[in-house]
């Protein structure tokens, strides 16, 4: 177990040096209605599967009869539950999430399931996305006398069911009434003493799949991806889709679109960074995609140079796919300590200096001499991408050349993703070339916007991809959006 104790100012400080310079995913939800199995421990699996996706906080509610029990705390899946908390979690539902905090400071109390009284029995809600309309959704439910005890938009979309449906309405209407009232994005699972629910927003910004179990009856998971399937042994069935919530009960599995007008908007950045390459989008591997990405960067930005990889892990698809277009030998210049997490120890003045070495060590004898290509999936700030581009240099790299896999990021995201506020994004005031400048590198280019969405094979209409064009699917209040746009703060 964690202990319970606030963070230091030097800790904060610590943690903001130690973020990495990309952008950090919301959270992982995972569901299942499975009365003969041991639901907490499949749950707790799941989320284990997920955790790349939020590790600051790890919770599960169990439903056993009427009666909800949770565990929820700060830290990583596998050090919130051991064999005798997951014992303590009986019952035949369970919802689970892993947190990364982007509404509400990341407290215990805002730890995920939100669990909620109603009328019927308890709501028990987890929730991957942002809502934009908590401003105007917190003063509704304030009206209403609501308690709200947390900070996060998650709590409030539970007490908004908990309203409708102790106005009268059933589980399905209640829900649907209420995220009627809810803008942005909303991947949630929501479990109740009846069943389970899987619901998406309108535009489907946040993944949420279904799997089912080998068993009879038939019984249903759901989960951000398809790796949290995988690996309790569920099949993927298919994705809830946008503007759908699927109910699964002891019945089985029915579908309630609740949106007359769902327009699909799938968070590109899931498909180039966030989602784990082995998840399935679209019927394929995102390793796949991310493969096609570096091929079409390859024709779009040919370069001469000796060896390409990529920047593990996530630079790496798309290094393999760049080298079999190119014809460059595919290498590898960098090894990426694996067993590093978030660490809460000042490294000393010297460390720091020598900065990226942390996490990664370039391999001097692949690289000297040698003309590199470098890829990397994204560039946020900048700040790590410097430090690498200097530590292959001092390892004797000849030249080196930085391909990215995606557009410059010129705007930050609303939708459940941490990308910083717009001033700091480095291509939000940089050209390409003043980058390459600030970065020390010989040449640089990103991929194409076209070349990101056509290489989904996909109706390229059917992504949101705001935070490479500022065209957000979803209006952000003025409000909301000057907390963030920094730069159009500046002149309005
Ligand atoms: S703004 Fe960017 S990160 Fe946010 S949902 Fe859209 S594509 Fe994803």
């Amino acid at each position: 177990m964690i202990p319970q104790h606030s963070v230091t100012f030097d800790q904060s400080m610590n943690m903001i040096e130690n973020r990495a310079d990309k952008p950090e995913e919301a959270c992982g939800v995972f569901g299942i209605y499975a009365p003969e199995q041991d639901v907490a421990k499949m749950t707790y699996f799941g989320l284990y599967a997920l955790q790349h996706r939020g590790q600051e906080s790890a919770g599960i509610a169990t439903f056993e009869g009427t009666h909800v029990h949770l565990h929820k705390d700060m830290g990583l899946v596998s050090q919130v539950f051991n064999e005798t908390i997951l014992e303590e979690l009986p019952g035949n539902i369970a919802v689970g999430h892993t947190r990364y905090s982007t509404t509400g400071s990341s407290r215990r109390v805002n730890a995920q399931p939100a669990v909620v009284e109603t009328r019927l029995g308890n709501v028990a809600l987890a929730h991957n996305g942002n809502l934009v309309n908590t401003v105007q959704l917190r003063e509704e439910l304030l009206k209403s006398n609501f308690n709200l005890v947390t900070s996060t938009d998650s709590e409030m979309i539970a007490y908004a069911i908990a309203e409708e449906v102790n106005a009268g309405a059933d589980w399905i209407e209640g829900a649907i009434r209420a995220f009627h009232r809810c803008q942005g994005a909303f991947s949630l699972v929501i479990g109740t003493p009846d069943g389970i629910m899987g619901v998406r927003d309108p535009n489907g910004i946040r993944p949420l799949v279904i799997g089912t179990l080998d068993s009879d009856p038939v019984r249903y998971v759901l989960a951000s991806e398809t790796c949290g399937l995988d690996i309790i042994g569920a099949e993927y069935l298919r994705d809830v889709e946008p503007g759908e919530l699927v109910w699964i009960t002891e019945n089985g599995l029915a579908s309630f679109p609740w949106n007359q007008q769902p327009q699909r908007k799938l968070c590109i950045f899931e498909m180039i960074y966030f989602a784990r390459p082995d998840s399935l989008m679209h019927n394929e591997t995102l390793y796949s995609y991310r493969m096609r990405l570096g091929r079409r960067l390859a024709e779009e930005s040919p370069i001469e140079a000796d060896i390409v990889f990529g920047v593990p892990d996530s630079g790496i698809p798309a290094a393999i796919g760049f080298s079999q277009t190119s014809g460059i030998a595919y290498g590898e210049g960098l090894i990426k300590n694996r067993y590093v997490g978030r660490t809460f120890i000042q490294p000393t003045q010297s460390m720091r200096e020598s900065g990226i070495k942390m996490k990664l060590n370039p391999l001097k004898d692949v690289l000297f001499g040698k003309r590199v290509v470098i890829i990397d999936d994204s560039i946020v700030r900048g700040t790590t991408s410097r430090k690498l581009v200097k530590a292959l240099r001092d390892a004797g790299a000849a030249e080196v050349h930085m391909r990215i896999s995606s557009p410059p990021v010129t705007h930050p995201c609303f939708y459940g993703i941490d990308t910083d506020t717009q001033d700091q994004l480095i291509a939000a005031t940089k050209s390409v070339e003043e980058i390459a400048k600030q970065l020390q590198v010989d040449t640089l280019a990103y991929l194409s916007w076209e070349g990101m969405l056509e290489t989904t094979r996909e109706d390229t209409n059917s992504f949101c991809s705001a935070c490479f064009t500022g065209d957000y699917p979803v209006a952000i209040p003025e409000q909301v959006k000057r907390s963030k746009l920094m730069l159009e703060k500046a002149v309005v």
